[in-house]
């Protein structure tokens, strides 16, 4: 990477950091998890689906429609029937373009078409569902990208390894991603959830596939089952991203 490129970069995200939010005050009584899977790999609802439902809650599921059935790093891709049985066992699908689009390089309008071809496409597969929530594909957006995906949605998520907490950021929340850089330190996990618990925060966990062999990008069943454990004790309020944004009364 170029001196010019990551000087680029740095930029970008201070624009993204600091403009083209939308801020709520995050004042609730209680600290809310949320788990996502980004992709939809089908060991996210195979394996990390069950994890969860065996703790009585569920996650948010971000699909790029047109990788449905295919194969991806994190490994096969969920069907169009695989979405349509998370979504009757409780759990949320969010938007994640249709064509999984790199929000540094695409532009805000291409990223608009690719919103309304995602939604069309999930349509057809659930008849009157509307999507909530979103997450921006790979290096996150550019200021443009962001403040043309925010009104479509009443959250997007990106990442940022912290919780959110106080003056929150609707249209770019932070998550903690569990991949490989992250899931064998379970004291840093554990320490973000507490931390987040003891600030009334709201943390959301992304990761892709949940396998005994898990990609770059994913987790093991031993950690995820951890790290919901961890979450459900920890006294927060455990919701997809939508019910999230539901019970805090935050519209689009
Ligand atoms: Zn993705």
């Amino acid at each position: 990477m170029g001196v010019i490129h990551r000087a680029r970069n740095k930029w970008r995200r201070y624009a993204i950091e600091h403009w083209g939010g939308q801020h709520f005050l995050l004042d609730a009584p209680h600290a809310y998890v949320s788990f996502t899977f980004d992709d939809f790999p089908r060991t996210a609802y195979t394996v990390g689906g069950r994890i969860l439902r065996e703790h009585g809650v569920r996650g948010t599921y971000f699909v790029s429609s047109a990788l449905l059935g295919g194969p991806s790093p994190s490994g096969a891709i969920a069907t169009a029937a695989e979405v349509a049985q998370v979504v009757e066992d409780g759990h949320e699908i969010g938007c994640h373009t249709r064509e999984h689009l790199d929000g540094t390089r695409a532009t805000p309008e291409a990223f608009e078409r690719s919103i309304r071809a995602n939604n069309d496409a999930l349509a057809e597969v659930i008849p009157g569902m509307e999507l909530d929530v979103f997450a921006f594909p790979l290096e996150g957006p550019t200021l443009q990208v962001k403040r043309a995906v925010g009104p479509h949605f009443r959250a997007s998520r990106g990442g940022g390894q912290t919780f959110n907490a106080g003056r929150i950021d609707l249209h770019l929340l932070k998550s903690f991603f569990l991949d490989y850089k992250t899931r064998d330190d379970m004291d840093a996990i554990k320490r973000v959830i507490d931390e987040s618990a003891a600030r009334r925060g709201w943390l959301i966990f992304s990761t892709h596939d949940v396998d005994p062999t898990p990609s770059a990008y994913g987790c093991t069943p031993a950690t995820f089952e951890r790290v919901v454990a961890l979450a459900c004790q920890s006294g927060a309020r455990v919701l997809p991203m939508g019910h999230v944004c539901a019970e805090l009364g935050i519209a689009r």
